[in-house]
């Protein structure tokens, strides 16, 4: 009953959108009107339908309708002391919230940091230094440790009190996650369930690409059982090499994998004789299109480790986030966005505007003084194997039309300016917006 009044509401708007606005597609529509379109008159009996939708049910339509209105940055791939990071919940959270990040997600491997775990401070200066500026910062009320033999062990606070503790209403969210980390022979096979609701133990399979299935299906088992949204995501394909093209193009029901890893073991370049996972990128949607599969999209994430030691052979924070253009600040309105292709992955370059609108995609970079851009659309042409570069301006402006021969095409900014803490050789900043195809 609940969606059947939700279904009628979202068909509504959906049908008033199509018909007053004339745009080609619904999903268009969500995807790109401006900020200030919210205000126009012949939005308001649509939001105002949708209004009726939601409230006569609990949970929110499937697709969103509202108007797309800030962006969020985030970091979707976070190591702590629940695994192997090196540092507490709390001070990595305060480390993300003091640099202008909205939301997080902590995903350590296998763990959904509930329960109680204790962990011993190491001998080294650096960690009983960090363990006393943990103690100074939260307080002797926040902090449970205890002295054992000289060692110092210290209880982690559980994910809803590391969140209830870092989280702001409107300000700062903290979604929970889980770093599925499984393997298949000596191949290391990871992937994040992001908004996991309960820990998910690791399938294996009897080769790579069912053993990532196995635990995709999990999670879209729970995401269903549950009805909370939830996605996972395929984590740095090359770390090991372990995933190939072919696993990933066998793949079902899986929308995200990393484009971007800031972990320095994890070739997002390739090498001499293994591609790229930007080539990976292109490749997996040249086949996903052609076996009608929706797009596959591309993540920048940290995974971060290492939060004392700091340079090029380190797992630091800060060097791939997600922009994800949403109406509030909720994991259910992230995810949503998320899975409209409504955000764009950077490792320093920040979008005033992208939007993709009568079929032309459309980029304001935020520019910054004395750095130069260059934006360039790739895309791949109805026929072919491979993508090409199919337009490049050096501009902090520019727009391309997604033309009826295109199979999709995407957009991809790099800039003049030193990436800050680099790993690879990767040396200046980036952005990728999401691959888009040519509507009717
Ligand atoms: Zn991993
Ligand atoms: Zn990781």
């Amino acid at each position: 009953m609940l969606h059947y009044y939700t279904i009628v509401g979202t068909a509504i708007v959906m049908f008033y959108n199509k018909i007053l606005f004339k745009s080609p597609t619904f999903k268009d529509e969500l995807y790109l009107i401006e900020p200030m379109k919210i205000l126009n008159i012949k939005n308001t009996l649509g939001l105002l339908l949708l209004t009726v939708a939601i409230s006569c049910g609990e949970t929110k339509p499937e697709t969103q309708t509202e108007t797309a209105q800030n962006w969020y940055k985030g970091n979707l791939h976070t190591h702590s002391y629940w695994s192997d990071g090196d540092e507490f919940p709390e001070v990595i959270l305060d480390w993300y919230k003091s640099r202008e990040y909205q939301f997080m997600a902590l995903s350590d491997h296998n763990t959904i940091a509930d329960g109680e775990k204790w962990v011993t401070i190491r001998e080294d200066s650096i960690y009983k230094n960090s363990f006393q500026n943990y103690l100074r910062a939260y307080g002797p009320d926040w902090v449970e440790y205890k002295i054992d033999s000289g060692k110092t062990l210290v209880k982690l606070k559980a994910y809803e009190e590391y969140r209830d503790k870092l989280e702001e209403k409107g300000a700062f969210l903290v979604i929970r996650s889980e770093e599925i980390t499984d393997k298949y022979e000596d191949k290391p096979i990871h992937m994040n369930a992001t908004n996991i609701q309960e820990k998910i133990e690791p399938m294996g399979g009897a080769n790579v690409a069912e053993v990532m299935q196995n635990n995709i299906n999990q999670v879209l088992e729970q995401r269903k059982r549950t009805g909370v949204p939830m996605i996972p995501h395929i984590n740095h394909p090359n770390f090991h090499y372990s995933i190939t093209l072919d696993d990933m193009i066998s793949l079902k029901g899986e929308r995200f994998f990393e484009v971007y890893n800031g972990h320095p073991a994890v070739h997002n370049m390739g090498d001499s004789t293994r591609i790229s996972t930007e080539e990976m990128w292109d490749l997996i949607n040249i086949s996903y299109l052609k076996n009608d599969k929706p797009l596959m999209y591309g993540l920048a994430t940290d995974d971060s480790h290492h939060y004392h030691n700091k340079g090029k052979s380190w797992s630091n924070a800060g060097r791939g986030w997600v922009m994800v253009q949403a109406d509030t600040l909720s994991a259910v309105s992230l995810i949503n966005s998320l899975e409209s292709g409504n955000f764009y992955s950077s490792t320093g370059v920040e979008l005033k505007t992208l939007t993709y609108q009568n079929n032309t995609i459309s980029v304001e970079i935020e520019p910054e003084l004395g750095v130069t851009y260059e934006i360039s659309f790739i895309g791949c042409k109805k026929g072919q194997t491979q993508t090409e570069t199919l337009s490049v301006v050096n501009e902090s402006v520019a727009a391309f039309e997604i033309t009826e021969d295109l199979l999709f095409a995407r957009c991809k900014v790099t800039s003049s300016k030193l990436q800050e803490n680099p790993i690879e050789n990767i040396r200046y900043e980036m952005a990728w917006s999401q691959p888009v195809t040519p509507t009717e």
